[in-house]
Order: structure tokens, then sequence, then C-alpha cells
């Protein structure tokens, strides 16, 4: 299998995966570079997986159905541009002879929804659209902290080796926020030179993994003590798990 990000607009990754003849495509917010794509390798497009209903996600849906025929699978609750089968957690959906879980995790909107399947070439493989980012996490735009904590928590316990496949290449914005609250994190560092020198050469930082995101991602770090110590000293009224969550996400709108 192939698992290709296609780049559009400033920093989305339309993930684009195949198997030499058939192909599936999630979050398609653009048609023309998955087309391209397509032809390129003379791939045809049998599903469009959506994770939520943001238009730099789903704008090209439907001229990508109507140009392909690709069957369309959404979040069950949210208004997608297209015709397409709603899913809920439990649901699975069969393509390329892979079997996709799908996991609600609301947070970033009401209804989103992740990809999630245990084997794809032998490895776990995540496709969570805007949830999780490499070293950060969405923005809170329908849900409340609570909900969006309880979406990282299922995804963090996902095995380590699972792949994350992320919607928007913010990683290196999210490791300088994640230093200045974990000053002393020497896996962080390491990772961030890591990423410096793939974008430097013009690569991807993603896909990620569940284990590397649990040793450096602040939003999957809200129990460990010096984060909990740095966030109070950002806001001194945390008592709780969802508090130090909320304050965190706080924090990182207004990091500048
Ligand atoms: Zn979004
Ligand atoms: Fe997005």
């Amino acid at each position: 299998m192939y698992l290709i990000p296609i780049s559009a607009f400033a920093d989305n990754y339309l993930w684009l995966l195949h198997d030499g003849k058939r192909a599936l495509v999630v979050d398609p917010g653009d048609a023309a570079p998955v087309l391209h794509a397509l032809a390129q390798s003379a791939l045809q497009l049998e599903s469009i997986l959506v994770t939520h209903h943001h238009a730099d996600h789903t704008g090209g849906v439907d001229a990508l159905r109507k140009a392909t025929g690709a069957k369309v699978y959404g979040p069950a609750t949210e208004r997608i541009p297209a015709p397409f089968e709603p899913l809920h957690e439990g649901d699975s959906v069969h393509t390329l002879g892979l079997d996709f879980q799908v996991l609600d995790v609301p947070g970033h909107t009401a209804g989103h929804i992740a990809f999630y399947t245990p084997d794809m070439d032998g490895k776990p493989l995540l496709f969570c659209g805007d949830t999780l980012f490499s070293g950060g996490c969405g923005r809170l735009f329908e849900g409340t902290p609570a909900q969006m904590l309880a979406s990282l928590d299922k995804l963090a316990a996902l095995p380590g080796a699972t792949r994350v496949c992320c919607a928007h290449e913010y990683t290196l914005g999210n490791l300088r926020f994640a230093l200045a609250v974990e000053p002393g994190n020497t896996d962080l560092a390491a990772y961030q030179q890591h990423c410096i020198g793939l974008r430097d050469q013009g690569q991807p930082t993603l896909p990620s993994s569940i284990a590397q995101e649990i040793l450096i991602n602040p939003f999957l770090r809200t129990r460990q003590a010096p984060l909990v110590a740095a966030v109070r000293r950002f806001d001194a009224s945390i008592h709780d798990d969802t508090t130090v969550f909320a304050a965190l996400r706080q924090w990182k709108n207004q990091f500048k």
C-alpha cells in the first residue's frame, strides 16, 4: 500500500491511500490535486472518508464523487455537501481490503469522527482529521474541553505503533509551544530537531505515531507533573484534569 499526503491550501494534507489500482482519500478539501494524483498513477477512487464538516476538509468531496463514482463516508451528525453514508462510533468501513473502525472524537467539531485500522501492511493506521496534530490538537470550535480531553484519551489508548495521519502541517509551530510548556523534555527537543530537518528538505513531518505523541505532545501529557506545574503558572485556578486541559488550550490560543 502507498500512503501519500497530498498538499492543499496553505498547510492541509489530503491523505491518499492506494494499492496501485484502487484508492481512498481522506478529507479532500480540494478536488483538483486529488484528481491529478489519481490520473498520474491511473488509480480508481473507491472511497472518500470525511472526518468533519469544515470546508477545508469537504470542499472537493462532491466534485470527486461525481468525477469518479467513489462512495462518500462521513460523520452522521454533521452536514457534508454530498450524499454520504452516515457513520457513528462502532461502525466500520470496508475498502481497499482494509477494515476501518469509526471513532467518535468530538471537540474540534461536535460530530468529528476518526478512522482507525489495526492492520495496514502489518501496522495500525489512524486518520484523525483536526482532532490530534503532531505536538498539538485542534481548536475547540464546537466541543467542550472535557469532550476533547476524552477524545484525545481515546486516541492515546491506541497502540503506540499506530501511524497518525493528521490533516494539517502544524508541527513546528506546535513544538515551539510545547517547548515553552516543557523546556526540560529531552524527547521533545530531539523531535523538534528531527522535524526541522524534514521541513528544511521540504518533507512532511507526518505521519507521526501514537508512541511519539505521548512523549512530546502537551495535550496528551496533561496529567504529567511538570506539565501541570507549568500550566498552574499560567492559570492558578486549575484543579482537575479538565481544567488543566482547558487552561493549556487557552495558553496555546494566545501563544505567540
Ligand atoms: Zn477543521
Ligand atoms: Fe482543517
